[in-house]
């Protein structure tokens, strides 16, 4: 064995992230496009990153065409869809639903798209007021457009997710979830804390566990109790931020990559806010700088090349520690995930 350098076999991701454009047509209360948005940077990334990804589809469970944008808004998405579905790729995406015409929703469907989320922050009109732009009832129209498409063309995808944003002072908006999911038909629930605060009034909407009465903790549990035995998803997930720092965050690092729409790799979407300027944060109430998580360009080295080289390996190491120095993991509520 000594003296021998074994193959770096190409890296096994669970899901490759792609920010296919950084342009959004909401103005979302807590969102970093609405927040920033006097230095955000508007771009669509090249086409060019397939060529990048390709060696690494045939290890790759699913391509998720998702950062800080509405991904209906990139120009080359269907083109994007054909290329990765001739690959035999999974794809999913998340929509703020407010360009789902029929159309739309047909050409989702015939694509092959395995996945589509579907955001909201509210069961009500509260939603509207938290993610302006966007509307509780475009995402009611969107759901039923894609479902009356799935039972047209006899497909049971793409399989229809709600990503739902839970704030701490809208946490009664909860009671709503039953009946709006007998109203809407889909697959998977998953409810979230915010993940990143980027003002101090943000930071105290962050539900943790720790500070959750006894009674809405049980609220939760018989929630997803009562969801699941009414069969009205096939999966609900509930995370809540905790202030312990748990072994590994909900990004799964090891298995994962995520592409900014300048091209550039990150371990998340959550360093790789498109700015202007310097991003800073709130953590445990505590102001913060972004120090982002950048390991090369695609136009510089192959995938597997970055995914191998010293900086990106030595980080997936340091990641498994709790002190992380100068990188933002060390304040990231991602680090800090429960699931009920
Ligand atoms: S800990 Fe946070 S910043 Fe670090 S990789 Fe995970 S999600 Fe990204």
């Amino acid at each position: 064995m000594f003296g021998i350098r074994l193959p770096r076999f190409y890296p096994v991701f669970s899901w490759i992230q792609i920010e296919v454009t950084t342009k959004c047509n909401a103005s979302c209360v807590y969102c970093p496009h609405y927040l920033c948005r006097s230095s955000w940077i508007k771009r669509d990334i090249s086409f060019e990153i397939m060529k990048f990804i390709e060696p690494a589809l045939p290890t790759t469970d699913l391509v998720y065409l998702q950062g800080w944008g509405e991904p209906l808004l990139y120009p080359d998405l269907w083109k994007m869809i054909e290329f990765l579905k001739k690959r035999n790729v999974r794809i999913g995406l998340t929509s703020n639903g407010t360009l789902i015409t029929r159309e739309i929703a047909r050409r989702l469907v015939e694509a092959g798209v395995d996945i589509i989320a579907f955001s909201l922050a509210g069961t009500d009109e509260t939603n509207d007021l938290i993610r302006k732009g966007t509307t509780l009832s475009a995402v009611k129209r969107g759901i039923g457009l894609i479902n009356e498409e799935k039972k047209k063309q006899g497909t049971p995808l793409p399989r229809v997710h709600l990503a739902y944003l839970l704030l701490k002072s809208h946490f009664d908006q909860l009671n709503g979830l039953p009946s709006l999911l007998n109203e809407l038909s889909l697959q998977e629930v998953v409810v979230s804390p915010l993940t990143l605060s980027l003002s101090p009034e943000l930071d105290k909407e962050v539900c943790f566990i720790e500070e959750l009465p006894e009674h809405k903790l049980i609220f939760l549990k018989e929630l997803k109790r009562k969801i699941t035995a009414q069969k009205l998803c096939d999966n609900m997930v509930i995370h809540l931020v905790s202030k312990d720092i748990t072994e590994l965050c909900t990004e799964k690092i090891e298995w994962s990559m995520t592409i900014s729409s300048d091209g550039h790799i990150h371990s998340c979407v959550l360093s790789m806010v498109p700015v202007k300027t310097k991003l800073f944060y709130y953590h445990l109430h505590a102001q913060c700088e972004m120090i982002p998580n950048e390991f090369g360009h695609f136009q510089d080295d192959t995938l597997k090349n970055i995914w191998y080289n010293k900086s990106y390996r030595s980080f997936r190491k340091r990641h498994l520690k709790e002190n992380f120095g100068e990188l933002s993991c060390s304040r990231c509520y991602k680090r800090r995930m429960v699931t009920i």
